[in-house]
């Protein structure tokens, strides 16, 4: 079994910061050692219990004196973790959301804190996914409001906001308040693709600390194929140059037909650009694909938080309270489903803009080879197609493809409607 962390492929020096600083949030728990100044006065005592009663450990020895000279060392209240799609934002801060409620402190992985955490059922920790396509100022201030409680868990009170470049700027005024006055046992941990203030705003920037995670080398997202996922070496190097550092894009590639199938349509599609009507029919196919792959991608972490919930709400049981718990677990239930449109609709998005990266791949390979760059092509299966392209196109036609492709993906981004952006691309890469 390996720890929280074991999912986050090639980040070690991330992971290094991460460790250190739960460890630093467990000791300053252990000492009861408030993170800012405006903890409640004796209160520790009972922290100090709870903490140890936690731990299992009666007797704790007393923090390492570096930990209570300097608790800001490791530990802080806001966290911005950046990085290109794929790169595992989001695994990192549900990752360190679980070491911070780990009973060990460490993020052992199988304790009830790492696991309730990971199955996004800890009590103290909040996920914000983006509803739609912005995070609004309603949303943020209840969840500033709730994130204020003291933790049940005695631990932290948790809130990971994905996508935080999606925050309204009222959201994230409401966030940036509660950022400048921590309560003491609060911990904010923000996902976004960079630190440009186009994503998170300085002011919010300026409060936190930055993990960033890189775009892990197809080496390394190999490995991890070959040892966790029991891939064979061939397929899985093939998989993670194909998915260009997206481990689970890579993933889904070596063990998935189907999303090889539809990659395959993805790249078939320069050689069937043969005039307008061909060009509308692959625009269609491409976004109907993208419809399909976000289906298939979410309908199995779908089911299996449905069927943690229902086992942490005890489905079934009788007796009393067994009314007010399904009271409470109607309303929880809402949430999730709530919470997993929300995802859908995401998930869309994130497949048609994994379809235009490996087209864009495509391009980017012609581009290459028709400048004779000594650099390994993206797609090897379609390396030959690519080098006719480049022998037809050139060097020059080749980049106004790559970049028909890369203005599809920013139109997109800023809200142009799929098809129509996806239209005018395909339109684009038949005239050249
Ligand atoms: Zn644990």
């Amino acid at each position: 079994m390996t720890d929280v962390f074991g999912d986050l492929v090639g980040q070690d020096e991330a992971v290094d910061t991460l460790r250190r600083a739960a460890a630093s949030a467990a000791a300053l728990l252990r000492a009861a050692v408030p993170v800012a100044a405006g903890a409640p006065a004796g209160g520790y005592d009972d922290l100090d219990a709870l903490a140890e009663e936690l731990d299992g450990t009666d007797a704790d020895p007393p923090p390492a004196p570096a930990a209570e000279a300097d608790p800001g060392a490791g530990m802080t209240h806001a966290w911005i973790f950046t990085g290109p799609p794929g790169s595992g934002r989001s695994v990192a801060a549900r990752a360190f959301a679980a070491a911070l409620q780990c009973v060990h402190g460490t993020g052992c992985g199988s304790c009830p804190g790492c696991h309730t955490t990971l199955t996004g059922t800890h009590a103290d920790v909040r996920l914000v996914v983006p509803d739609g396509l912005s995070i609004g100022v309603g949303e943020m201030r209840a969840l500033v409001l709730r994130a204020a409680s003291t933790p049940s868990g005695g631990r932290w009170q948790v809130v990971i906001i994905e996508d935080a470049d999606r925050l309204t700027e009222a959201a994230g005024n409401a966030l940036l308040k509660a950022i400048e006055e921590p309560p003491p046992r609060t911990v904010f941990l923000l996902c976004a693709p960079s630190t440009h203030p186009d994503d998170i705003s300085v002011t919010i920037r300026s409060r936190c600390r930055v993990v960033p995670l890189r775009q892990p080398p197809p080496a390394a997202v190999a490995e991890v194929l070959v040892r966790r996922d029991g891939i064979a070496p061939d397929v899985a190097e093939w998989a993670a140059a194909a998915a260009q550092g997206h481990v689970g894009r890579a993933r889904r590639l070596a063990r998935d037909p189907e999303a090889r199938q539809r990659r395959d349509a993805v790249l078939a599609v320069p050689r069937r650009l043969t005039g307008v009507g061909a060009a509308f029919d692959a625009a269609s196919a491409l976004i109907e694909a993208a419809e399909a792959e976000a289906a298939a991608s979410v309908v199995e972490i779908d089911e299996a938080e449905r069927t943690a919930l229902q086992t942490a709400l005890g489905a079934g049981g009788t007796g009393r309270g067994a009314a007010g718990a399904m009271r409470g677990a109607a309303g929880q239930l809402k949430d999730l489903e709530k919470r997993q449109k929300s995802r859908a609709t995401r998930a869309q998005r994130d497949a048609l803009d994994r379809a235009l990266v490996d087209l864009a791949g495509f391009y980017r390979d012609a581009l290459t080879m028709a400048l004779r760059a000594p650099v390994a092509p993206v797609h090897t299966d379609t390396a030959a197609l690519a080098g006719a392209g480049a022998q037809k196109w050139d060097a020059e036609g080749s980049l106004r493809r790559l970049e028909a492709v890369l203005e599809c993906r920013a139109a997109i981004e800023a809200n142009v409607k799929p098809r129509i952006a996806v239209e005018a691309m395909m339109l684009a890469l038949w005239r050249g």
